[in-house]
């Protein structure tokens, strides 16, 4: 009974594309900024349409999936 279950979950995987990351101000591409050094390196984007720059970027995927 779970069969078709798992071969979806397959198909679904893509390693290679990653979900792009929209502005939360004005919904365009963001571009991720990469720290230069630190222990700590959390997400940071910056977003060429109205300048924004910060940890907080949308996504734009519908089916999240918690695995
Ligand atoms: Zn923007």
């Amino acid at each position: 009974m779970k069969d078709g279950d798992k071969v979806e979950r397959l198909v679904r995987r893509s390693p290679t594309s990653l979900p792009p990351k929209l502005c939360p101000n004005c919904l365009k591409p963001l571009k991720p900024l990469s720290q230069l050094s630190g222990w700590f390196t959390p997400e940071y984007y910056y977003c060429d349409g109205c300048g924004y720059s910060g940890a907080v970027a949308l996504e734009s995927v519908k089916d999240e999936d918690n695995d």
